[in-house]
């Protein structure tokens, strides 16, 4: 039997786990004000990401690239994986191995080349899983196509991509080099997350954590719906803003 003391204790608790979340949030948006170009917009969290802790498998399509591609692609993974305790993630990319064709296991990602819609304007593309009403990330496909000029504009797009894994959005218009969230360009260098980039995510982890309790409260769906998370970027250093269709 509940008692009144009872009620009140678990109230004062909630008013408490509330105030901590609160304090916790304002940190977070104080970090990415300081680390942040003014112009980066804030993650509004609808955009789906690994749960927290998550040991991510990585499986590379072998047909589809080269020895030397692959480890272009593997550098921003580990770079990734380098700031787990840092973002509060705590999600880790292994890589697990060639593979003859995509794997949708539980916390798998798959790296495959594949024809992107208007491929002249985008060139990569992230396909994320996700049980309907939900934003945890069951697997995810990560297509790139084949007009990627080099060898540092695949690096550039497979860390970009991995933000968006994150939660992250587009920046077409920051400042270029202080978000792995801005255009892929062959020139700009960035193979993993910027300062910007990890507190971010830091927010956007921030809230998984204190959000989380509310979606395990809701019945598990058995369906999973197919989420295209990114149309993709320009695959060559141009100025012009591309604009991205968002479903
Ligand atoms: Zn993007």
């Amino acid at each position: 039997m509940t008692t009144r003391a009872g009620l009140i204790t678990s109230v004062t608790l909630l008013l408490f786990v509330a105030l901590v979340a609160a304090s916790a949030l304002a940190q977070t948006n104080d970090s990415v004000a300081a680390a942040c170009d003014a112009k980066v917009k804030a993650p509004d969290y609808s955009l789906p990401e690994w749960p927290e802790k998550a040991e991510v498998k990585v499986f590379i399509v072998a047909a589809d690239f080269n020895p030397e591609q692959i480890a272009a692609i593997l550098t921003p993974l580990r770079n990734w994986s380098a700031v787990a305790e840092a973002t509060g993630s705590q999600v880790t990319f292994v890589y697990s191995g060639p593979t003859a064709e995509h794997q949708d296991c539980l916390n798998c990602l798959t790296i495959m080349r594949g024809k992107v819609h208007d491929n002249q304007k985008h060139a990569a593309e992230l396909q994320a899983t996700v049980n309907q009403g939900e934003q945890t990330i069951l697997y995810a496909r990560l297509v790139i196509d084949r007009v990627i000029p080099n060898l540092t504009a695949l690096t550039n797009a497979v860390a970009h991509e991995l933000g968006h894994n994150f939660g992250l959005r587009d920046c077409f218009e920051c400042r270029a080099g202080t978000t792995v969230m801005g255009l892929i360009r062959s020139s700009d260098g960035l193979t993993g997350p910027t300062r910007c980039d990890v507190a971010q995510v830091r927010r956007v982890y921030d809230h998984v954590r204190i959000y989380s309790a509310e979606v395990k409260r809701r019945k598990p769906q058995q369906v999973a719906k197919i989420v295209p998370v990114d149309e993709g970027e320009e695959p060559v250093d141009d100025d012009t803003p591309i604009v991205v269709k968002k479903p």
